[in-house]
């Protein structure tokens, strides 16, 4: 009697719209599960295939035989493989490539290094650390006593229960030849054991307590925990202006869900931009975190990766990625500044954090909470709609008042700093106030232009100005990092005389430490903080008062809290609504309305000048009132008779290559192909463009765009189905098809 072959279903991580089915060989069943990696024959290649059923079906005929089961445990819940399907097939992405995405790096690495390399997920393999501890031994008394160094190691190990070799070491210094004779005489033993890496070891965390909470945060906290009560799915808005106690809410959402036994997970935009909010995770919840983020080595995340499988982080805090995470048993999800376009992944598997944490929370039954000071336009309209359940929180903690706002318009003014906020900038010194003074833009001139010509300075392989950087001694290429010496010489006519154009925040820093030379400066974007840890360096240095005035990019606008500052000074308001994107009014308004949250947060009033040319546009204007409500109103207007979310859904297709015209008659076959395709199928979609994707050029390379707009988002997935199953690309041609994009550029 032979039992049926058993046949497994593979998703197998290269660009292919399908799953695999293989043989399990007799002595390999009962390890291929689901969630196991395997190694497969492939052509003619040996691939690293992820298993994701055990299908009965025994009809499939002439399958090939997996060659090795390289798990010894799952890397993932068969919940978590229902999420990578969803994931899979709402964005096009092949399956294996999502889960490929989904682990850590330090997996993938070590079975690429080793090939066929055995059980090196969660047990074994060059990345995981060992170490050596030490434990009291089977013998408790002996006739032979050890010598007294000995005696006294012996006492400590015993003491302990369970001590590592390296803290012997630093308390006792070299001791091997008393740790070899202790164990000689069975006194002690020695195990070998895994250890992981612990981004936070030398941090210390002062322990906080619970807040009492407001009534408008206690009413939110009460319906949010109902419904992890009841294990039920519900999507909350958590509304609340800069200061309101957000933070306080998820925090004490998190700690009723644990004491129910059920774990959290916390998506930020950037964590590395956030250390005081992982630190206030810390001080109230100690251990038990698990911090995903980019700045992580490989084998730190690894090892995070590993706690959180095991269990051993209930708290799992980080950046998009961090909704892979392997957390079981979730029973709220946060978002935190749930607007941020950085949930969004700009490449490979185009996936946004903020969407998929809705549909992660309907599979794991939990909570979601998306919280935001500037919610997105389609979340006010989703709260609306009765599809976000809408919690405020609309004051501030102790009912500071939100800072009272002047607009300068600065028409006839030629000076980056108007003389108002000179003014006010210098009374705040006095006081011994902290002041922010923001501008969107790094760099010391915008960029350089040639006097003879006219022509700027551009970027040779993007269709972009480069920006002119003092300090460097060069003008750069935000995109690709192209330099040349600066100011240097017009590559177009050769003139020298270059004048600069614009002001970055570099041009701010040297012009306020002109206009006052006794304020102590800090200057934070990305050319300042590179550094490992300067970020944290430099915000201690304005909450421990060692500044007076921090200047910035957006960087400083994101959920710093200085009790300190009183003043915040915008420098060119309007920068962002130039940009060719439906969003740009929405991001201008939420950047304003957080930058100007920054001022007044301690005891002491705020106040704001935003100097804008067109102070009147309704994004600076609204954001300046504190009249949210009349933003999302007329935003939502304007989308809605412009044909944009939350009113369609929207899909992007990207066309590049190097040859200009190859893209070109690639970019018009499509856009001929989609129309005919979409009378076919009935498909209520525009198809829009191929227009010039708005930086043209980028690293060498032509873009163009089709932009797909539809009613439904049933109509958009047929109409992208079909396309893709009739188009034919040229070989030197890049596509990319982004569902629900936010880069329009
Ligand atoms: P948000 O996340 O909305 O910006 P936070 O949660 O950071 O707001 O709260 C702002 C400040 O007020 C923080 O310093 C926080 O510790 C404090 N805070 C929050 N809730 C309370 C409360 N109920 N009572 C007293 N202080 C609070
Ligand atoms: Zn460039």
């Amino acid at each position: 009697m032979t039992s049926p072959p058993q046949i497994i279903e593979v998703a197998i991580p290269l660009y292919l719209d399908r799953t695999f089915h293989y043989l399990v060989p007799d002595p390999l069943r009962g390890q291929a599960l689901p969630g196991r990696r395997v190694l497969v024959p492939f052509g003619r290649r040996r691939l690293t295939g992820y298993i994701l059923e055990t299908a009965a079906d025994s009809s499939i005929e002439k399958l090939k035989e997996i060659i090795e089961v390289l798990d010894s445990e799952p890397l993932w819940t068969s919940n978590e493989l229902e999420f990578f399907r969803w994931a899979a097939s709402y964005y096009m992405h092949p399956l294996g490539e999502v889960l490929r995405t989904a682990l850590p790096a330090g997996i993938n690495v070590q079975s690429r290094k080793e090939g066929a390399g055995g059980d090196t997920t969660l047990t074994g393999g060059k990345t995981v650390r060992r170490e050596k501890f030490y434990l009291p031994g089977p013998v408790s008394e002996t006739v032979r006593q050890p010598g007294a160094k000995a005696l006294e190691i012996l006492a400590v190990i015993r003491e302990a229960g369970d001590i590592p070799a390296a803290v012997l070491g630093k308390r006792f210094g070299s001791c091997s030849a008393q740790l070899k004779r202790l164990t000689e005489l069975g006194l002690i033993t020695v195990q070998e054991r895994e250890v992981y890496r612990d981004p936070f070891k030398d941090q210390v965390f002062k322990r906080d307590e619970a807040r009492q909470l407001h009534t408008h945060q206690k009413d939110a906290l009460d319906t949010i925990t109902a419904c992890i009560d009841r294990r039920q799915f519900s999507a909350f808005l958590l509304y609340g202006v800069t200061g309101s106690g957000k933070t306080e809410v998820y925090l004490q959402a998190i700690s009723h869900a644990l004491d129910k036994g059920l774990n959290a997970l916390v998506l930020v935009p950037e964590i590395a931009l956030t250390p005081q909010l992982t630190g206030r995770f810390q001080a109230r919840f100690g251990g038990g975190i698990a911090i995903l983020h980019s700045g992580l080595s490989d084998g730190e995340r690894y090892d995070e990766w590993r706690r959180i499988r095991r269990g051993l982080a209930r708290i799992v805090i980080g950046a998009r990625s961090a909704i892979f995470a392997p957390l079981e048993r979730i029973g709220v999800i946060i978002v935190d500044e749930e607007h941020e376009s950085s949930f969004k992944q700009s490449d490979g598997l185009r996936y946004n954090a903020r969407d998929l944490s809705l549909v992660r929370g309907r599979m794991e039954q939990a909570a979601v909470v998306l919280g935001s000071a500037t919610p997105l336009v389609t979340s006010i309209h989703s709260a609306q709609q009765g599809r976000l359940t809408l919690l405020e929180l609309p004051e501030r903690v102790e009912n500071r008042p939100m800072p009272t706002v002047e607009r300068i318009a600065m028409k006839g003014i030629k000076e980056t700093v108007s003389p108002a906020l000179a003014r006010l900038l210098d009374q705040t010194l006095e006081q011994n106030q902290q002041s922010i003074v923001f501008l969107n833009r790094r760099g010391f001139a915008t960029f350089l232009v040639c006097s003879a010509c006219g022509e700027p300075l551009s970027c040779p392989n993007c269709s972009v100005t480069l920006t002119f950087h003092r300090q460097r001694g060069q003008s750069i290429c935000h995109y690709c990092d192209y330099a040349v010496p600066a100011p240097g010489t017009c590559p177009a006519c050769g003139g020298t005389e270059l004048s600069e154009l614009g002001a970055g925040t570099e041009k701010l820093e040297y012009d306020l430490k002109e206009l006052l030379p006794q304020a102590r400066l800090l200057r934070m974007d990305s050319d300042t903080t590179s550094g490992k840890g300067s970020h944290g360096r430099l915000l201690s240095k304005m909450s421990d008062g060692s500044a007076d005035i921090l200047i910035g990019t957006q960087m400083i606008a994101k959920g710093h809290d200085f009790p300190g500052v009183t003043l915040v000074g915008v420098i060119n308001a309007e920068a962002g609504l130039g940009m060719p994107d439906f969003r740009a009014a929405e991001r201008t308004f939420q950047l304003l309305s957080q930058v100007i949250g920054r001022a007044g947060r301690g005891e002491l009033p705020g106040r704001v000048l935003v100097q804008a040319y067109d102070t009147d546009h309704y994004a600076i204007l609204s954001a300046a009132e504190h009249d949210a409500a009349g933003f999302y109103r007329q935003e939502l207007e304007f989308r809605q008779d412009a044909g944009y979310p939350p009113f369609s859904f929207l899909a992007s297709i990207g066309i590049s290559g190097i040859s200009e015209q190859l893209v070109s008659e690639q970019a018009e076959q499509f856009a001929r192909l989609l129309i005919k395709l979409k009378q076919q199928i009935k498909a209520r979609v525009e198809v829009l463009g191929p227009a010039q994707s708005p930086i043209y050029r980028l690293r060498s390379r032509f873009r163009r765009q089709i932009l797909l707009k539809a009613v439904t988002r049933g109509d958009l997935h047929r109409l992208i189905v079909a396309w893709r199953q009739q188009s034919r690309k040229g070989s030197t041609i890049r596509i990319s098809v982004d569902i629900d994009p936010v880069d329009m550029m």
